[in-house]
């Protein structure tokens, strides 16, 4: 019951993520029908139902473009695929390139996935004080899949409705 659901609108786009019982009311409420099973079985007094992995709004609802994504560490190692950008190591840290201590912001543009050891030597030097070099220059994620991928790994079974490249990429 972890992962969620992927709910669509009416017109196949991605909207947000819900958990598994709130797409399951909606799919019993009749305000939207499953498009991808997920894992088991879902009771209720009255009702068996597969547990929903991607359900679609069965009437298009509006919803004001969403330019912004949060700052999330979560969002920031999935924005650098879980890899350090400097020596693309695993990631486990998050490094500001312009060091806070020196007035750099926090914003997607200065914060970068790091491993521990380039975190550590860096300290608050800034790259070009060490001849470092950033294997991707940090910005804002875009895409529609961000909408929804912000703050999760995405499922698998969600791969057909979110263009998982353009995340990557982005
Ligand atoms: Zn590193």
């Amino acid at each position: 019951m972890g992962s969620g659901a992927l709910v669509l609108n009416a017109t196949y786009e991605p909207l947000c993520v819900v958990s598994v019982r709130r797409a399951a009311i909606l799919v019993l409420s009749a305000k939207a029908v499953c498009v991808a099973d997920g894992d088991g079985i879902l009771h209720s007094a009255r009702n068996a139902l597969p547990v929903p992995s991607v359900v679609r709004l069965t009437r298009f609802v509006r919803v004001p473009y969403r330019t912004h994504v949060g700052l999330s560490r979560r969002a920031i190692f999935a924005r650098d695929n879980w890899r350090c950008v400097y020596c693309r190591g695993p990631a486990e840290t998050i490094d500001h390139v312009f060091p806070r201590s020196r007035g750099g912001r926090h914003a997607w543009e200065n914060v970068v996935a790091a491993c521990a050891k380039c975190n550590h030597t860096k300290g608050d030097k800034t790259p070009a004080e060490l001849g470092w070099r950033l294997h991707s220059l940090p910005a804002a994620p875009k895409g529609i899949a961000w909408r929804v991928l912000g703050h999760r790994a995405p499922d698998p079974r969600w791969a057909d409705w979110l263009d998982l490249r353009e995340a990557e990429a982005a």
